[in-house]
């Protein structure tokens, strides 16, 4: 069935608000019940098991992590954040209690990276450093991997780069932990990157090469650099497997934080997780590992800035076209512009788009302003400080109760029976390290809107 069957009068309604860069939702008709595994076009399955994998390696090295970041001792080395009731917020959003409740999933407050880039990011650059280490012979199969702090160590690590393209966080996740290990480490920043990202990675000793252009060229970049050093690895955000694994290990956490506060996930209790999208990577990683562990009542829908949806165009040409297109926002006439410079990515991951493609239910786009309004709020009901991208998710809800689009799905999904049971979960996704003087003119525009609509 193609989407104009499944979706008849909506689908020119929402190619229309998708261009004139107006706040949309679209629902997945090709999501299926069960958790598929097979991903054809990469010639390769995926299961729960390669989670798992994930969250031992980052497991095994925890040891070494709390040594060599001074803010993971507490924790012995488990880089997680909490999952909070946020009630006080839901008021706010205009969000009623009999709409069910609703959740944050702080990653903004990740140590070390300061957004959900920690959770891939480390574990792409500890996968590198573990295969190194064993084919050196620098520790054991289950030996001890703080041997790895030690100078000859260090030294051996130091031969070898790790490089990245990023529009920022993803830099200052790989280019802070592969420094901290002894790597050499280079960042290929794109013209929307933070200079404040370059600053502190310049700190770290991080060779922080700058672009003019965006994020694909900043990536694209990164890669032909790299591919002419065999002693460099390069993370590539657009296909890799080992980042989008270090994501998928939160799902693992969630359930057990879940399970100690008293959430079921059931028929009569759905779960609706809404994660902010920039290539794709971190939420499929996540929303993949949900739909493992809980099963089909979990709800996943992606969140995208107005201008920068490329998740959702990548989606859209999957259904109508078939398999094998790749579009950007830029066909679609939008800029690529936004403020949420974590989600500033005018082409999904075709990885991340195929994996999701039976998994996911929705995606759906938001305003910039929208998302300042949305980060005030956040302070001012819960005190927690996020970065635009982190907002994105808090349309959500909304978009499900206030859309035809929302309605039809909540109707479809026999969710709007169950609502008043239902548990929203909004994944805040970066914030920790902005510097105060951004984050206070963040505030100020978010108050200035507020004031505007009276
Ligand atoms: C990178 C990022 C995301 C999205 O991750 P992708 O893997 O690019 O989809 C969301 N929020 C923030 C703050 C980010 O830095």
């Amino acid at each position: 069935m193609t989407l104009a069957e499944t979706h008849p009068a909506m689908d020119a309604l929402l190619a229309n608000r998708l261009r004139n860069a107006q706040p949309a939702l679209w629902i997945n008709p090709a999501r299926q019940a069960q958790p598929a595994v097979a991903l054809p076009a990469l010639g390769r399955t995926i299961s729960l098991d390669d989670t798992q994998a994930a969250a031992a390696r980052l497991a095994r090295f925890a040891g070494l992590l709390a040594q060599v970041f001074p803010e993971l001792a507490a924790t012995g080395g488990v880089v997680e954040s909490p999952l909070l009731p946020a009630t006080a917020l839901q008021a706010a959003l205009g969000w009623a209690p009999e709409q069910g409740r609703l959740f944050i999933k702080a990653d903004h407050g990740l140590p070390v990276a300061g957004s959900i880039k920690a959770r891939g990011g480390m574990h792409e650059v500890l996968e590198f450093a573990e295969r190194l280490a064993l084919e050196h012979g620098l520790v054991q199969p289950g030996g001890d991997y703080r041997a790895l702090a030690s100078p000859a160590a260090r030294e051996v690590l130091g031969r070898y780069q790790v490089a990245v393209g990023s529009t920022g966080n993803l830099g200052l996740s790989i280019g802070v932990v592969a420094s901290a290990l002894g790597f050499k480490a280079a960042v290929h920043m794109s013209a929307d990157a933070k200079e404040w990202k370059k600053d502190r990675l310049r700190l770290r000793g991080v060779e922080v090469v700058e672009h003019a252009g965006d994020y694909e060229r900043a990536v694209a970049a990164g890669r032909a650099q790299a591919s002419s050093n065999p002693l460099c690895h390069f993370v590539d955000d657009e296909q890799s497997f080992s980042l989008l694994l270090g994501y998928s290990a939160a799902a693992l956490h969630l359930q057990q934080q879940l399970a100690e506060q008293g959430v079921a996930v059931d028929a009569e209790h759905p779960l609706i997780v809404y994660l902010p999208c920039g290539v794709g990577g971190a939420p499929a990683g996540i929303a993949f590992g949900l739909r493992q562990l809980l099963g089909p009542h979990v709800h996943c829908f992606f969140a995208e800035p107005v201008q920068s949806p490329c998740f959702l165009v990548q989606m859209l040409a999957d259904a109508t076209q078939g398999a094998g297109q790749h579009p950007s926002v830029y066909d679609w006439g939008l800029t690529n512009r936004t403020e949420a410079d974590g989600l500033a990515v005018p082409r999904a991951s075709l990885l991340a788009a195929e994996l999701m493609q039976p998994l996911l239910s929705g995606v759906f786009t938001v305003a910039d302003d929208t998302l300042f309004v949305q980060l005030v709020q956040v302070l001012d009901a819960l005190g927690e400080r996020i970065e635009p991208s982190a907002a994105a998710g808090f349309s959500g809800p909304a978009m499900l109760t206030g859309t035809t689009a929302g309605q039809a799905w909540l109707q479809n999904t026999g969710v709007d029976a169950v609502l008043h049971n239902a548990t929203h979960l909004v994944w805040t996704t970066g914030g920790l390290l902005v510097p105060d003087a951004q984050y206070q003119g963040f505030v100020q525009r978010g108050r200035a809107v507020l004031a505007a609509q009276g």
